[in-house]
């Protein structure tokens, strides 16, 4: 059974998925033996912790219990996510979209009018024209992206909860 699938069961065991989410994963525990078993053992465990009765502490047992404890515990991780090629693809096509669309801007851009007086210019001669719009695009790209960073931030953090099989 892959991480993700792990981390589904425990989110629905606990109840920590809603609406659709939650709908699609129970679809999938129907057709799924090793989702069902892992399913299985979480409910297994719960009710052996839930017949566990209490017990009255004795006097000093929470300095021997202090005692026991080793200085670093482990705490256990979230397991990784799976590697996925789909956020590779959406670079790839963005970047060839950023090349035509400079490409485009540019061949536009020179047919302006100020385009003339700006050949003359020492940046674009350094540069180029091609040069030029892609310093333009990079700029205007920096502002674009400091804007969306927080909007990105939380389609980040969506994505990485979204389930996928
Ligand atoms: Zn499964």
């Amino acid at each position: 059974m892959d991480h993700h699938n792990k981390n589904n069961i425990l989110a629905l065991f606990y109840q920590e998925t809603t609406g659709q989410n939650q709908q699609k994963f129970m679809q999938h525990i129907q057709q799924c033996e090793s989702c069902q078993e892992y399913l299985d053992t979480l409910k297994k465990t719960e009710s052996l912790l839930n017949e566990w009765t209490d017990e009255i502490p004795l006097t000093d047992s929470f300095d021997a219990i202090m005692q026991n404890i080793s200085p670093i515990a482990i705490r256990p991780k979230q397991l990784p996510p799976d590697f996925s090629f789909r956020p590779i693809i959406h670079i790839a096509f963005a970047l060839a979209f950023i090349v035509i669309s400079i490409y485009l801007a540019q061949t536009k851009i020179s047919l302006l009018p100020f385009w003339q007086s700006l050949k003359d210019w020492w940046l674009v001669q350094a540069f180029g024209g091609f040069g030029i719009v892609i310093i333009l695009f990079f700029c205007i790209g920096t502002f674009i992206t400091l804007a969306l960073t927080p909007i990105l931030f939380l389609k980040t953090r969506q994505f990485n909860n979204a389930i996928s099989y």
